[in-house]
C-alpha cells in the first residue's frame, strides 16, 4: 500500500481523510513508548494514541491475556447470561474508583459511556417518580463523543450545526476559560471559580426540578487541555447536590492514571455522581468503556417501584469476554507498574520541562496537568490551525506524534515515558516551533 489510490476503498467522513490521502503516514508497528512507520522510522508517541494507550504499546501481559480469552470463552450474550471476567473486571474497577463508586455498567467506546450516562440520569430521576427532570446542561468547548446525545451536550460548534436540534433541553454553561489561556499558569489557575454560577443562572432559569444533570469533563482534553480553576468543580458539586441534580464526570481521557490519581474525580476530591470511562480501560487496545454509578442510582433501580423502571439499556458487546480480559491484564499492568499515580511522580519534571518552551515562536499559552500537556501558539490570521498542524507535520518528520486542535498543541504519553524521553519530547518540539512559519 503505497499510493493515494491504494486507499480507494476505504472512506472516513473526515475532512482528515482527504488530507491523509495526500499524505499518507502509515504505522506497521508498535512497542511500548514507540510506533514504526511504514518507511522503517521511530516515532516517539507524544500521545498514546488517541489518549488511550496509558501502558505503552503492545505489552506481553495484555496481548497474550487477550488471545488465551479468545480461545477459551470467545463471547458470552451480554444480557441473559453472565461470565466470571466481567465480574471480576467490575470488582476491580470499584476497588480503584472514588470511594461510593459502586457498580459499573459496561460498554464499548467513550461516546456509549457517554450515551449510557445521560440516560441512566434521566432514568434514575424517573425511577424515584421524578419524570419532570429532564433537561441536561454541558460545557461550551465539552467534548463527549459523536454520538447524538453527546454532540447535544457537548460544545463544539463544528460537530453540532449540521444536525440541527438534536437533543432538546440542553444548556451549555461557558467554559472555564474565556479565551482558554492561563497566562502560562502552572497547574490548576486561581481564577475563574465564579464561572460556576453561571450554572446557578441557568437552574435559576429553568428551576432545578427540570433539570436531570451536568455534564462536564474534568479537563476538558480534546479542545485544547482546559485546566479547571481552584474551586471550580468543587463549586459544580455545590450547586447540583443542593438543587437535587446529577453531576456526571466524563473522565474518557482523564480515567485511569492521565493526571496521577486513579481518576480525576479523586485528584481534584470532588465526588461526581456518573464517571464515564473508556481509553485507558484496556490501554486502548481494545474496544470497551465503562460507567461508574453510586449505590444511591444503582439501587433505585433495584429497588425502587416496578412500574417506574422502563430503562432498557445495553449492547450485544457490553462486557465481552476478550475486552474484560483485556482490561483485567491491562489493570494488572497499571498496579505492579504504579502507573495508576507515575503521573503524579512525573509531573514536577513534567511541568518544568513543558514551560520551558515559554518564549519559543508563537507562544502564547502553556498549560499543564497530570501527564498532559498544551502548548498554544499564536493563530495565522484567517488559518487558525495552519501553525499548529505545520508543527504536527514536522514533529512527525522529526520522529514525534504530537496531536493538534485549532492551534493547540496536545501531549499526553504513556504513562511509562522516562525522563530522557521527555527531555527527547520536548527538544523535538523546541526545533520543530523554530522551523514553523
Ligand atoms: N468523552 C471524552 C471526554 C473524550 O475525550 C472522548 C474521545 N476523545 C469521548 C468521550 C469519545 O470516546 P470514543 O472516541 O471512544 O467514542
Amino acid at each position: 500500500i503505497a499510493t493515494p489510490n491504494d486507499f480507494r476503498a476505504f472512506w472516513m467522513p473526515f475532512t482528515a481523510n482527504r488530507q491523509f490521502k495526500q499524505n499518507p503516514r502509515m504505522l506497521v508497528g508498535a512497542k511500548d513508548m514507540h510506533f514504526t512507520a511504514s518507511d522503517g522510522r521511530q516515532i516517539l508517541d507524544g500521545t498514546a494514541g488517541l489518549w488511550c494507550v496509558n501502558a505503552g504499546h503492545c505489552r506481553p501481559k495484555i496481548t497474550e491475556a487477550i488471545a488465551q480469552q479468545a480461545g477459551e470463552l470467545d463471547y458470552a450474550p451480554a444480557f441473559q447470561m453472565g461470565h466470571p471476567k466481567a465480574f471480576e473486571l467490575a470488582n476491580r474497577l470499584v476497588d480503584i474508583a472514588p470511594e461510593g463508586m459502586n457498580h459499573v455498567l459496561f460498554t464499548n467506546s467513550g461516546s456509549e459511556s457517554v450515551e449510557t450516562a445521560l440516560k441512566v440520569a434521566l432514568a434514575w430521576h424517573r425511577a424515584r417518580g421524578d419524570g419532570s427532570r429532564t433537561r441536561l446542561i454541558g460545557r461550551e468547548r465539552g467534548y463527549h463523543g459523536v454520538n447524538f446525545g453527546g454532540i447535544s451536550v457537548g460544545g463544539i460548534v463544528a460537530n453540532r450545526k449540521m444536525f440541527g436540534t438534536l437533543l432538546t433541553g440542553v444548556d451549555h454553561m461557558p467554559h472555564t476559560h474565556q479565551p482558554a489561556r492561563n497566562a502560562f499558569t502552572r497547574g490548576q489557575p486561581e481564577h475563574g471559580g465564579d464561572l460556576a454560577s453561571e450554572l446557578e443562572r441557568i437552574v435559576t432559569l429553568h428551576d432545578a426540578s427540570t433539570i436531570a444533570a451536568v455534564i462536564v469533563e474534568p479537563v476538558a482534553g480534546s479542545t485544547g487541555v482546559l485546566i479547571p480553576p481552584k474551586g471550580y468543580l468543587q463549586k459544580l458539586r455545590e450547586i447540583c447536590t443542593r438543587h437535587g441534580i446529577l453531576l456526571i464526570f466524563d473522565e474518557v481521557i482523564t480515567g485511569y492514571g492521565r493526571l496521577g490519581a486513579p481518576f480525576a474525580a479523586q485528584y481534584y476530591d470532588v465526588m461526581p455522581d456518573i464517571i464515564t470511562t473508556a481509553k485507558g480501560l484496556t490501554n486502548g487496545v481494545i474496544p470497551m468503556g465503562a460507567v461508574f454509578v453510586t449505590s444511591a442510582i444503582h439501587d433505585a433501580f433495584m429497588q425502587g417501584p416496578e412500574h417506574l423502571i422502563e430503562f432498557f439499556h445495553g449492547y450485544t458487546y457490553s462486557g465481552n469476554p476478550i475486552a474484560s480480559a483485556a482490561a483485567l491484564a491491562t489493570l494488572d499492568t497499571y498496579r505492579e507498574e504504579g502507573l495508576l499515580t507515575r503521573a503524579a511522580e512525573l509531573s514536577p519534571y513534567w511541568e518544568e520541562q513543558l514551560h520551558s518552551l515559554k518564549g519559543c515562536p508563537h507562544v502564547i499559552d502553556i498549560r499543564n496537568t497530570g501527564l498532559i500537556g498544551a502548548i498554544e501558539l499564536e493563530p495565522v490570521a484567517g488559518e487558525p490551525t495552519k501553525r499548529a498542524f505545520s508543527a504536527f507535520l514536522r514533529a512527525y518528520e522529526q520522529g514525534l506524534l504530537i496531536r493538534t486542535t485549532g492551534d493547540i498543541i496536545a501531549l499526553s504519553p504513556p504513562l511509562i515515558i522516562s525522563k530522557e524521553q521527555i527531555d527527547q519530547l520536548f527538544d523535538t518540539l523546541r526545533k520543530v516551533l523554530t522551523q514553523v512559519d
